[in-house]
């Protein structure tokens, strides 16, 4: 069976933020994520879910060096980017771009649509003149399902789903291997929440792109992922093929926000799995497995020791005590 092709690969990612006392010291340390390996592939749309607050955004900027990570190692094509400068990482940025979830908020108010995405081009040094840069940006919005008068109005004179794919344009115009995409549509209305996803997959089909898609819903994360992975408290606790996830879960956590999503069929009954508790604070996340506080499985065991994150069957992995056994799972 021939391999797949890593694109992007984190290996022991951690990201603490410092908490500063009265002396300006760090006294305490937010651990937004907390020790994640995730591995994208060519071509791939890799979902991550989890509730607000799991470290799922930081992950994603971690992992394209928006943020610099407190500790591990971060491989785009092969090479490792986690050392390299503002200047030697324009390179890499090409290949890895990122789609925000607040459309209005990314896009400079002051420019055009298409000077937004001329300037993408200057700063690449892609395009011999300004003509050409043109001929680019615009084709790029019309791929994008915008008009060529668009060009010419300002982020403002859009509407929410229009800025959004322009900001997807934007990441778009230099032919990257991977997008980021985090909460793309979670700002929009239901409506054009599926037209942005169908524009994504379409791109994908068209131009080989892999995707990380970030988001809090699982339904639209199983709308468009090929692998999902589920994190909870800066902790990657599941991952699995899509369809492999839904139908065999095999971590509580998982277990409890599959039983939250509706079913098509409303005479299928599903029992929901109620979580005790809020997410604790990653300041002070709890000793062994970070989900014993909420866990409706939990044993002694799972307070002293921490789970190894690791494969049960082909392709399926988790971090649970009791996850090869079996134990707990509902579906
Ligand atoms: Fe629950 Fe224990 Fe498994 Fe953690 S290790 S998910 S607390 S059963």
């Amino acid at each position: 069976m021939e391999e797949k092709k890593v694109i992007l690969k984190g290996t022991g990612i951690r990201q603490y933020f410092p908490v500063k006392g009265a002396t300006g010291k760090a006294v305490k340390y937010v651990k937004a994520v907390d020790g994640v390996d995730i591995s994208i592939y060519e071509g791939e749309v890799y979902g991550l879910v989890g509730e607000t607050g799991c470290g799922k955004s930081t992950l994603g900027r971690t992992l394209i060096r928006l943020l610099d990570p407190t500790e591990g190692k971060v491989e785009i094509m092969g090479n490792d980017v986690t050392k390299l400068s503002d200047k030697e990482l324009i390179p890499v940025r090409r290949q890895v771009q990122m789609v925000f979830q607040d459309p209005f908020t990314s896009l400079n108010p002051r420019k055009r649509a298409g000077e937004i995405l001329i300037e993408v081009l200057e700063i690449h040094k892609i395009g011999k003149n300004r003509e050409e840069r043109m001929d680019i940006a615009m084709q790029m919005l019309q791929k994008v399902g915008l008009l060529p008068e668009h060009f010419y109005r300002f982020p403002h004179e859009f509407s929410g789903g229009q800025r959004q794919r322009i900001g997807i344009a934007r990441a778009l115009i230099l032919d990257p291997k991977l997008i980021v995409c985090d909460e793309p549509v979670s700002a929009l209305d239901v409506s054009i929440q599926a037209q942005i996803v169908n524009l994504m997959q379409d791109l994908r089909e068209d131009e080989g792109i892999s995707y990380l898609f970030i988001a809090h819903d699982i339904s639209i994360v199983r709308y468009i992922s090929d692998r999902i992975g589920v994190m909870y408290l800066g902790h990657l606790v599941e991952e699995a093929e899509t369809a492999e996830l839904f139908s065999n879960p095999r971590h509580p956590y998982t277990q409890a926000l599959l039983s939250a999503v509706p079913h098509a069929n409303p005479h299928i009954h599903k029992d929901r799995i109620h979580l005790k508790g809020e997410l604790p604070s990653p300041i002070d996340p709890p000793s062994g497995c970070v989900f014993h506080t909420r866990c409706p499985y939990a044993t002694e065991l799972c307070a002293q020791r921490q789970p190894v994150f690791e494969e049960i069957t082909p392709g399926h992995k988790a971090a649970c005590h009791f996850a090869a056994a079996g134990t707990g799972n509902v579906s």
